[in-house]
């Protein structure tokens, strides 16, 4: 119950941010033209803050949110093509109830997992500046704090990018590969060994083109799977 209400207190504190001038304009501009196909949609257009099991021993880090994805719909990969392939992947695991995820009231559970994102609005062309990266930061290192996981899968290099950042290991010459996994040193963050795991992003780009296959997927969540129950 205290792990809960701390990430619902962080959850407000996110989702009233404003600041990064270009990405709220940019968030609240989507929000306000949309997509012809959502046009009857009542736009998200606001911070998208992390959610899942208050439990979790899994915490999975994305990149930001896609303009009519979660910027839409208001949770991370909620109603976009990358929400297709992580949330059908995560059932299969066994971290999610069910394969869908279409908006904030449609039934879905993580267990023992948590998803959040390296920042927290949408940024133009997917693109989060360096900057705006760093204001988000501090929400992140508060998750990780909260949470304590065993494991953090980052999807995508930006993701393990903001890791090795917040863990201070750039000195260690870690290098970003689907698959990669590290050992972080134990921390104020988490203080016991816990793992670092790196994937593929599961964009259209990745997943589109083979270079992220369901079967390589499925394998990050086996192994996630592994070291939470390594002991
Ligand atoms: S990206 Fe993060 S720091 Fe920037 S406005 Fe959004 S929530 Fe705030």
């Amino acid at each position: 119950m205290i792990l809960e209400s701390q990430l619902d207190e962080l959850k407000e504190e996110i989702i009233a941010c404003g600041k990064c001038p270009r990405l709220v304009e940019w968030r609240e501009e989507v929000a306000r033209v949309k997509r012809k196909a959502y046009k009857d949609e009542d736009y998200w257009g606001k911070p998208v803050p992390g959610f899942g099991d208050p439990q979790a021993r899994v915490l999975v880090v994305g990149l930001a949110p896609g303009a009519h994805g979660s910027n839409r719909t208001g949770r991370n990969f909620t109603g976009d093509a990358s929400g297709g392939f992580l949330y059908p992947a995560l059932y299969r695991a066994g971290f999610a109830n069910q394969p869908t995820a279409e908006s904030r009231s449609d039934g879905l559970i993580l267990k023992d997992l948590y998803i959040t994102s390296s920042g927290r609005c949408a940024p133009p062309a997917n693109k989060p500046s360096p900057e705006e990266l760093d204001n988000c930061q501090p929400y992140l290192e508060r998750e990780i704090q909260i949470l304590k996981p065993k494991v953090i899968v980052c999807l995508g290099k930006i993701a393990f990018d903001r890791m090795v950042k917040i863990f201070s290991v750039r000195n260690l010459g870690w290098k970003f590969s689907h698959g990669a996994l590290f050992n972080l040193p134990i921390s104020s963050f988490i203080p016991y060994p816990s793992s670092l795991l790196c994937s593929y992003h599961p964009s259209q780009q990745n997943t589109l083109t083979g270079k992220l296959t369901v079967k390589m997927f499925d394998d990050i969540w086996e192994k996630a799977k592994e070291l939470i129950n390594d002991d």
